[in-house]
């Protein structure tokens, strides 16, 4: 083999080069740039921060965000744009105790990279001495000069991503930019109530928020104060983390998870353990799919929170991420608990519209009589609901009483609705409707998941049940046998892929129909094995759900006076293991303006 002398190959790059390279990861679009200059304009202590975006065609041309902080002086200004020139941090032990925002001396840096900038600044309190000007374009400065200037700082970026080609192409439509650059001010504005934002597009006001002391002001502007009216506050405190601001009441969630916004000694982050902590919290308030309304802010010894993670710093890295977590779900279980969260019904408007006008009752057919046998009590019925409802009476009474007050009023119940809710009145003359399965669903829920482990109780079947299933669902079924028995669920084999069921737990009663014991199989063996669930919360809340007197059985009166009675003594008497709501109340006032007694 012969060796060919050439020139060397590896050299080291420009600074410029290496300062557009390190702007693809701080500077990835408009939003980022706004995000650090306003994020500068925090850490300069400003009480008033203004973003000025203006917008031509589909591209954002320029961005000019203006403080009233500390200022800088003509050297600060000069080298805040060389490569990791920073005021906040000297040394690497630093970064354990940050307090600000910034720290890693990059951005001014990699904006004015792929750019153009220019800054005014001037020292706040330095009197009549000049501010500084410098215009810098693609790294290179082509200006320097004093000039008059207010106290503060302005930064003017224009030309952005002039000589990135791919990146300026990169950029999505005008509204995908403006929805990011709103988003992060949302979380902005949050974050530091304490501060007045003002955001303007070509001139016109988009987003404003006052200084406050109330961060609730801040919601209510920024989210509008319908959302305020169903927030509960959290406030707990433990020696490594204190929690404080709002969560939803459950009937204002959503479908996505975009509402919850957390800050992490005051800086927006994102993160999916506490977001998934916060809805934790909320328990089986919530369904699998509907995700609360939340803003919490938390401060965390800020040697277990690690912010150098990512250039943009959105994402932090937790030590004792357990123990935070857990602190954030209990805060918001017990905040939630501590509070009415019996639904209102909605606005007077939304009822109207369940009224069928003129022409939609001619579409109601008057002259068929209610179906026999749906609307009448027979002895029969009435004695197996019976069975039902006392079975979870008595073993309530045998329970612990941890409970000391209900979270419910006392409730009389008037009469039943179509086999389905139960109509009852609270002595402070409300009206509720109350979902008679799901009220007893949540009774039946909480009594199985009360009981320990070793004492799940089951009862023998006097003739047992044969259960035949197909060979896949067999096999499922087998591998769930042992957490079955330990709910007190007693299957065995019966050859090929039948089963014998010889006992089942208490709760679900003195079987006269065993189908209840099928449903539940069925359910267990076609339901998809979630993570977040274990066998044992799956088996309860099956069980509950089947064996609750199920919609359309029709109740005596006393007997929906015991599902009542028992639901108040529930931990949550609010939903269903679901999340739907047991209930729903009319205020008399409420009432009275539906028929314009106003
Ligand atoms: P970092 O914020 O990480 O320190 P930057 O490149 O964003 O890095 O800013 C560099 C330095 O410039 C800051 O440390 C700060 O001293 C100064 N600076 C930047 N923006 C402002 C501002 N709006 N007001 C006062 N000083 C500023
Ligand atoms: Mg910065």
């Amino acid at each position: 083999m012969t060796e060919k002398t050439e020139s060397p190959r590896i050299h080291l790059l420009d600074p410029a080069t290496i300062n557009q390279i390190a702007a693809g990861e701080v500077v990835e679009r408009p939003a980022s740039v706004v995000k650090e200059l306003v994020e500068n304009a925090i850490d300069a202590n400003a009480g008033s921060v203004t973003i000025e975006l203006a917008l031509s065609k589909d591209t954002i041309t320029s961005i000019r965000v203006t403080d009233d902080g500390s200022g800088m002086s003509p050297a600060d200004a000069e080298c805040a744009f060389v490569p990791h020139a920073t005021s906040k941090i000297s040394s690497l032990e630093d970064l354990h105790r940050i307090q600000t925002l910034g720290f890693r001396g990059e951005a001014l840096a990699t904006i004015a990279a792929v750019s153009r900038v220019t800054l005014t600044t001037k020292p706040r309190g330095s009197g009549g001495v000049p501010g500084t000007r410098i215009v810098i374009e693609g790294g290179k400065i082509l200006e320097t000069a004093a000039t008059g200037s207010p106290d503060g700082t302005n930064v003017l970026v224009e030309d952005l991503f002039f000589n990135t080609p791919a990146r300026k192409k990169f950029q999505k439509s005008k509204n995908t930019e403006l929805a990011h650059i709103h988003e992060l001010l949302e979380g902005i504005c949050i974050s530091h109530t304490d501060i007045a934002f003002h955001l303007f597009l070509n001139g016109n006001e988009l987003l404003v928020t006052d200084r406050t002391t109330r961060p609730l002001d801040t919601i209510a502007r920024l989210f509008g104060s319908e959302v305020t009216r169903d927030l509960v506050p959290v406030k707990a405190s433990l020696p490594f983390i204190t929690i404080t601001g709002y969560v939803s009441r459950p009937a204002l969630s959503r479908k996505d998870r975009a509402r919850m916004l957390v800050t992490v000694n005051q800086r927006y982050i994102t993160s999916q353990p506490v977001s998934e902590a916060i809805k934790a919290g909320y328990g089986t308030l919530l369904s699998k799919d509907r995700f609360p309304v939340a803003f919490l802010s938390l401060g965390i010894d800020t040697t277990l929170v690690d912010v150098n993670v990512h250039p943009t710093k959105k994402q932090i890295r937790l030590s004792r991420e357990k123990e935070i977590t857990d602190a954030v779900r209990t805060a918001v279980r017990d905040a939630l608990f501590a509070h009415d969260l019996i639904p209102a019904v909605e606005s007077p408007a939304i009822v109207r519209h369940l009224i069928p006008g003129p022409a939609a009752v001619n579409s109601y057919d008057f002259s068929v009589p209610p179906q026999a046998g749906v609307f009448e009590l027979t002895h029969a019925g009435t004695v197996s609901t019976d069975k039902r409802l006392r079975q979870t009476e008595l073993s309530i009474d045998s329970q612990p009483t941890y409970i000391v007050s209900s979270l419910l009023p006392e409730i009389e119940v008037i009469g039943e609705f179509g086999g389905i809710y139960i109509l009852a009145r609270t002595k402070q003359d409300e009206l509720l409707l109350i979902d008679q399965h799901a009220a007893h669903e949540r009774i039946l829920y909480e009594l199985v998941s009360g009981y320990a482990k070793e004492t799940r109780p089951s009862q023998e079947l006097i003739s047992p049940v044969i259960l035949h299933r197909t060979t896949k669902e067999a096999a499922v079924l087998r591998d769930l046998l042992p957490a079955l028995a330990e709910e007190g669920f007693i299957l065995e084999g019966f050859g090929g892929d039948s089963f014998l069921v010889r006992a089942v737990p208490v709760v679900l009663g003195r079987l006269e129909e065993t189908t209840v014991i099928d449903e539940i199989i069925s359910d267990l063996v076609s339901e998809e094995a979630s993570q977040n669930v274990s066998n044992r919360e799956r088996i309860t809340r099956i069980v509950a759900c089947r064996g609750a007197v199920k919609a359309g059985t029709v109740c005596t009166q006393e007997q929906c006076q015991r599902i009542v009675d028992q639901l108040r003594m529930m931990q949550n008497p609010f939903t269903c293991p679901h999340g739907r709501p047991t209930m729903i109340r009319f205020s008399r006032k409420e009432l009275d303006a539906m028929f314009h007694r106003l």
